[in-house]
């Protein structure tokens, strides 16, 4: 049988690793040891369980949708990562990092953002925690994405703008690397996806299993059996997608469907399909898929949704890919647009543009009458108002 989960190494197949400068080795290494013993202890577990349920407002529902279970003929669940405090499955990741960091001895935060949703669910959890905190963000990026910069500074943070490079998420994650090299000793980097020096994506993954966790439990409790057949996430770094499969991984009685961001079409240059277009390479500590061109420069990427346009993936992505474990699709800009207004207009939820990417490749897949799919809706609309409110005037079949 395919082994899914992390070796001792921290590798998934070939992919994972920690490659990492001399001057970190030290700080990665004591993560390393340090957190399992932490999330395995009753104090950690205790702290996690109250502030996921009563800061963070879990369990999130599992919603059947009417609509789209009368559309695909069978019976389809939403887990409403969407309803969370600060709109996204990101403050699963956040809140326990920061428990972590806190166990560690660490006194200060570093985080990279790119759309700027990490960036303020990291705010968020800093100022829970009265810990400071900067985040490194692209200056293209901190001047397309006003409000969540003047969030975060609301929260107390610092924003660092990076104008190295293209000035996005690639260019601030190599400054928040380089910020946790000068500052090993305090300096606790929460990194916002399943990507990264191991034990992050395992740490990161982990962190957000609380989805899964619960979809068994609430499955048991709707169909009387704890799995569905299908599971549906869409991918940037891959932490939604991560939580939504880890209990999972292993029974394949369970199809994993991930949808990741076609832009305006793989061969069109203006994509973020990193596992379509991708070869193996090392970025940001981690060997994985990336995008890149013949002589290896990273390529920047493009998505209508800023939340999916990093230009790697993360390793267990890359290995579930790779093994034929998942299946993956490179959803357009334009048919994600068109499932997040279905959605809206048939069933009153106005989802995340990233997490229109799932909805819409819930059209790639045949269905059974019997079959039971469950897709995490990992986000919820607010911060695209303005892109919906451009291409609204698009016709919507009911
Ligand atoms: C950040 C974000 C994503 C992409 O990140 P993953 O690590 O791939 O989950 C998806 N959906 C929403 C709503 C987000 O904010």
């Amino acid at each position: 049988m395919q082994n899914y989960a992390i070796d001792e190494k921290g590798y998934y197949g070939e992919f994972g690793g920690a490659y990492i400068p001399e001057i970190l080795h030290k700080c990665v290494t004591d993560l390393k040891e340090a957190y399992l013993r932490i999330m395995e202890s009753e104090s950690f577990r205790h702290d996690l369980e109250r502030l996921l349920r009563d800061y963070a407002g879990r369990p999130s529902p599992l919603y059947r949708s009417e609509h789209l279970s009368r559309r695909h003929g069978c019976r389809i669940y939403l887990k409403r990562e969407d309803l969370n405090h600060t709109g996204a499955h990101k403050i699963n990741n956040t809140i326990g990092q920061i428990l972590i960091a806190r166990e560690m001895g660490k006194t200060r935060i570093i985080a990279e953002t790119g759309a700027g949703q990490h960036g303020v669910a990291t705010a968020t959890v800093c100022a829970l925690m009265r810990m400071p905190c900067t985040v490194y963000m692209g200056k293209t990026d901190v001047e397309r994405q006003q409000v969540n910069v003047k969030k975060m500074k609301l929260l107390g943070a610092t924003v660092t703008p990076v104008t190295s490079g293209n000035m996005t998420l690639k260019d601030a994650t190599n400054e928040a690397i380089r910020d946790w090299c000068s500052h090993p000793s305090d300096t606790h980097y929460i990194i916002g996806s399943t990507i990264g020096p191991h034990p992050y994506p395992d740490m990161v993954a982990r962190l957000q299993s609380v989805i899964s966790r619960e979809i068994r439990e609430q499955l048991l409790r709707e169909e009387g059996r704890n799995y569905p057949d299908a599971l549906f996430a869409c991918v940037g770094g891959g932490s939604n997608a991560a939580g939504t499969v880890y209990h999972y991984l292993d029974d394949e009685r369970v199809r994993i469907v991930l949808a990741e961001a076609g832009g305006k079409g793989p061969e069109s240059g203006k994509s973020a399909a990193t596992i379509h277009l991708g070869r193996q390479g090392v970025l940001h500590g981690c060997k994985t898929l990336l995008m890149q061109t013949a002589d290896g420069q990273i390529m920047e990427p493009y998505s209508i949704s800023a939340g999916l346009d990093y230009p790697g993936i993360g390793p267990v992505h890359a290995h579930l890919a790779s093994t034929g474990r998942a299946q993956v699709f490179a959803v357009s800009d334009a048919e994600a647009l068109r499932a997040a207004f279905d959605l809206t207009r048939n069933e009153g939820i106005i989802p995340a543009l990233e997490s229109a990417h799932a909805l819409a490749a819930l059209e790639k897949v045949p269905f059974s009458p019997g079959d039971v799919a469950v897709l995490t809706l990992s986000g919820r609309g607010e911060k695209d108002l303005a892109t919906y409110f451009e291409y609204d005037d698009e016709p919507v079949s009911r």
